[in-house]
């Protein structure tokens, strides 16, 4: 395979289950050395290590919650002192707390916006430090560095039950495209992914029974779930110089999710 990312260096957070590991297996399967972030189950990140190994990738284990300042900074310290830098991040770690409006918790709000926004905002912040003190490697990429925001269609289509999830993903959209406009004179490039129904845990309910499923593709007009392997693809072009002019973007994959599928029957 080609390794359009050879010589990289990558850190993916919560990279031992669905979308995360997804992109952490292609990042390493491009040439990328990676480390795997995880917050629970260190087996499974193991794993995941000894896949891209495989790849004959370089790749590292590291737990950290996303939202502990503390504990982001001495992940990013480790990474460092392994890799000697970071070229590529992904923030992609997240989780959902659903309840109706009236029913939603501060705890249950708390916890999507301090894990989905502001750990993203921690991880971020350290990458751009990083990128900025060491500047271009040209011999591997144009660009001093390079971030992935794992957003959501949820960064556009209102969704209700979800509020916290929403108004995260919300956040992410201007907090990626702010950050985007800053550093952009410094050669780094900052977008988002925004995945549609991707098969994986956090939505296991939505897919895991025919009936749930056929209920999913009344919103998808391609008719089909989307695999990890769907959005890994969209992170090595985002993450590889083939994207070197796009930054401060959410490129949507969502099977058409987006187009408004109710109004195929309105016409
Ligand atoms: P998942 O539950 O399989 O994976 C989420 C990962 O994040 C897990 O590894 C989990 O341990 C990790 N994580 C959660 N809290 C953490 C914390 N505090 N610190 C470190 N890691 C933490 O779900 P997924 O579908 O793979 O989700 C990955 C990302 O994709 C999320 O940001 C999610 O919002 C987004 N997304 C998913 C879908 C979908 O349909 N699956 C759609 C749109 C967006």
């Amino acid at each position: 395979t080609l390794k359009i990312l050879q010589g990289q260096k990558a850190l993916v957070t919560g990279a031992n289950s669905g979308i995360g590991m997804g992109v952490a297996l292609a990042l390493g399967e491009a040439g990328a050395d990676v480390v795997v972030n995880y917050r629970s189950k260190p087996e499974v990140a193991e794993q995941v290590v000894e896949k891209i190994k495989g790849f004959g990738s370089n790749a590292l284990a590291i737990h950290a919650d996303v939202s502990k300042e503390d504990e982001i900074q001495a992940m990013f310290a480790k990474m460092v002192e392994t890799f000697g830098t970071i070229d590529i991040l992904v923030a992609n770690a997240g989780l959902q707390r659903d309840a109706p409006i009236d029913e939603m918790t501060l705890d249950q709000w708390n916890a999507v916006i301090t894990v989905n926004l502001t750990g993203q905002f921690l991880c971020c912040r350290e990458a751009i430090r990083e990128f900025k003190r060491r500047g271009v490697r040209p011999e591997v990429s144009c660009a001093a560095g390079k971030i992935i925001c794992m957003s959501s269609v949820h960064e556009i289509i209102p969704w209700s039950g979800h509020v916290n999830y929403a108004a995260s993903k919300g956040g992410v959209m201007l907090m990626m495209k702010s950050i985007a406009q800053e550093v952009a004179p410094h050669r780094i490039r900052v977008n988002s992914i925004c995945p549609g129904a991707i098969r994986t845990p956090i939505n296991k309910a939505a897919w895991d029974t025919p009936e749930a499923y056929d209920k999913l593709m009344k919103v998808i007009p391609y008719k089909r779930i989307g695999e990890p392997e769907d959005i890994a693809h969209a992170a090595v072009w985002l993450a590889s110089d083939h994207a070197d002019y796009v930054t401060g973007t959410s490129i949507v994959v969502d099977g058409g999710m987006c187009l408004f599928p109710g109004f195929a029957e309105n016409g």
